[in-house]
């Protein structure tokens, strides 16, 4: 029935003696919070005076026909009238007759002066009252009676009494005390939360994912305590759970909950106890003398999404709840709002498996994975890889991954610039000795020519070939050829060096005295043009790094002589000091590189471990000096 349509007055005079189901109950109250006028029709009902009652009662009272009458008919008729009595305090609800009251002016129940009324539920009225006595403020719940008073409510409210006595934890309103009213109302005094309920705390407001984990979170913690106690609460919903003016929670209203230890027949089976919307799949079925921790836990995980996503998971009438809860998956929270974190979303919904062995077994596994997800640590309800395990460490510590990161960039950043400077020196080391080499190749070369030109002035046979030469058929090597042979035997050991010397037109018995590659086209133009400029080239052959270093090999004095009076020479006119070829030397750099790079490897292996080492050692200390955070 919607808050805005007034009652019928049969529903209103079903409702005033309590035999309307629980969510009409609920309705009318709802309707009754904003409409005066049905408030004093019901007023009226409250009020009507039961003629069989006045009429006993006057009998009752009359001593003379009390004279006259046996002892047992005197029986008969005073059970009647206690019966009667008893009845009519009970035929109306006299919480909300308290209430009433309450409006007109100051109301005592015993020590308790009642203040204002504090809300409603199935059960009762609540009142914030002051305790005279203890000089503090209570909470004091009036049961709310009805015709059925005396069997199920009076259950109920000794239960909720049995299990709150023996639960003593922050997060639990404490019971302070229960007690009777001369009409025979039930009455719980509990201790006073200053603040809202969660249902009203979280209208309009916006709650941050990390805070709804946190209310949870902490929810959860107080639920295990009460879990360990033997106590199943049942009925966990937010207008249940208190916050008060510093933001904790307090769980309340214990009337539906069991105590495994005692309560297990209390329920019978089929029957539907609790609120459908919060309600667990086996306690949906009618299973709820069987319902246990992991019950409690889809509840909380139920408001848990109504805290993350605004709304609940499932909506519509009892009936149909009920068979969502049974047969429907909730909607993803993501899919309502793609902010949640996923971890959130994975946690409320591993909550709220519909097989209670799928879901968190305690309150304490559901508390520990939120408080995971509140410090940025690997929830349990997934399982991660490594990746998201190592980002997620570095998120949890800023501080470590910052220095771990630093000394790893550090030391790549190092290790690609004393690479760089290895290479750098390994050639130029090579470069000074091809330098030296080529000179020495010209000092002697001079030197050599100097002395063959002598020895042609003595009318001495010389050679053309090294073949010729090393046969022993001619003495004395040309210029050129004395160059190439040195060359030659210098490169013969391990050091892989090659010395050329080429020239644009080779003399046909030296048919590779030309340019072989590229390089050794363009040595031989540019020395042409720029004789005094060595031609430099680091490059790779053969897969392998080498110095490439071409210099001109200018005209001397012999070669003139004979270049001029050869019969196959292009040109006649030779001078001294002509460029006449190219003198290279090939030197491979591998080995020098590999020593270089092996040493430094090392080196820098040493270096990144010592500072791997000293910032995991200062990461420690940092931890040692932090404080630890809230848990509870
Ligand atoms: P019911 O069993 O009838 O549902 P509850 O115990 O849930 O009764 O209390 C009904 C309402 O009374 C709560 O929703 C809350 O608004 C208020 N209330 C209950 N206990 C306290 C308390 N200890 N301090 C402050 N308000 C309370
Ligand atoms: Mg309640």
């Amino acid at each position: 029935m919607p808050a805005s349509i007034c009652p019928t007055d049969e529903l209103l005079e079903r409702f005033s003696i309590g035999v309307v189901p629980q969510e009409v109950a609920d309705a009318v109250t709802d309707h009754l919070a904003v409409c005066s006028a049905c408030e004093e029709r019901l007023a009226a009902f409250d009020d009507r005076v039961d003629p069989l009652l006045t009429g006993l009662r006057t009998a009752h009272e009359q001593s003379g026909v009390e004279a006259e009458i046996s002892s047992e008919v005197r029986q008969v008729i005073q059970s009647a009238v206690r019966n009667a009595v008893d009845s009519s305090s009970l035929m109306f609800d006299p919480a909300r007759r308290l209430s009433r009251e309450l409006a007109a002016g100051p109301v005592r129940i015993d020590r308790f002066e009642l203040k204002e009324e504090l809300g409603s539920g199935s059960f009762g009225y609540v009142f914030r009252a002051r305790d005279t006595q203890l000089d503090r403020d209570v909470a004091l719940k009036v049961q709310r009676a009805g015709h059925f008073a005396g069997s199920e409510e009076r259950d109920r409210f000794l239960r909720e009494a049995r299990s709150i006595a023996q639960l003593r934890h922050p997060g639990i309103v404490a019971l302070h005390e229960t007690g009777r009213t001369a009409q025979d109302v039930c009455y719980l005094v509990t201790e006073f939360i200053d603040g809202d309920t969660l249902d009203r705390w979280m209208q309009g407001r916006r709650i941050v994912p990390g805070r709804a984990a946190e209310l949870i979170a902490e929810v959860a913690e107080a639920l295990e305590y009460a879990h360990s106690q033997g106590v199943i609460h049942r009925d966990l919903k937010p207008s249940n759970i208190l916050i008060d003016r510093e933001g904790h929670s307090h769980i309340t209203d214990f009337g539906l909950a069991k105590r495994e230890t005692a309560d297990s027949t209390l329920t019978l089976d089929g029957e539907v106890m609790g609120t459908p919307a919060y309600m667990s799949p086996e306690q949906a079925r009618g299973e709820s003398h069987a319902a246990h921790a992991p019950s409690d836990v889809y509840s909380l995980c139920v408001i848990l999404y109504e805290l993350l996503t605004g709304s609940r998971p499932f909506q519509g009438n009892r009936r149909m709840l009920l068979l969502q809860v049974l047969e429907d998956e909730p909607r993803r929270p993501r899919q309502l709002n793609e902010r949640i974190p996923r971890d959130l979303e994975t946690i409320c919904l591993k909550g709220m498996s519909k097989s209670a062995a799928r879901r968190y077994q305690s309150a304490e596994q559901l508390a520990e994975d939120l408080r995971r997800y509140l410090n940025r640590e690997a929830i349990l309800a997934r399982n991660q890889g490594i990746p998201e395990r190592i980002w997620r460490w570095c998120v949890r510590n800023p501080i470590g991954a910052s220095l771990l990161a630093a000394v790893t960039i550090g030391s790549a950043i190092g290790f690609v610039y004393l690479s760089r400077l290895s290479t750098w020196f390994v050639e130029q080391t090579a470069l000074e000795s091809v330098r030296m080499q080529t000179a020495a190749f010209d000092h002697f070369n001079t030197l050599y020519s100097e002395g063959v030109s002598r020895l042609e002035d003595q009318q001495l046979d010389t050679v053309g070939t090294t073949e010729e030469y090393t046969a022993g058929e001619k003495p004395i090597l040309f210029p050129a050829s004395f160059t190439i042979e040195a060359g030659r035997r210098m490169g013969a050991d391990e050091s892989g060096m090659q010395v050329y010397l080429y020239s644009d037109y080779p003399f046909p018995w030296r048919a590779d005295g030309g340019p072989q590659d590229e390089f050794q086209r363009r040595a031989l133009h540019k020395l042409d043009e720029r004789p005094q400029e060595p031609m430099i080239e680091f490059t790779e052959m053969q897969g392998r790094p080498v110095l490439r270093y071409a210099t001109a090999r200018l005209m001397q004095e012999s070669c003139v002589h004979c270049h001029n009076a050869h019969p196959q020479s292009l040109k006649k006119d030779w001078q001294v000091g002509d460029v006449r070829g190219v003198l290279e030397i090939i030197r491979p750099l591998n080995a020098d590189m590999d020593r270089t790079t092996d040493g430094l490897r090392g080196a820098f292996i040493l270096m990144a471990t010592v500072s791997a080492i000293l910032a995991l050692c200062g990461f420690g200390l940092l931890l040692r000096t932090r404080p630890r955070a809230r848990s509870g």
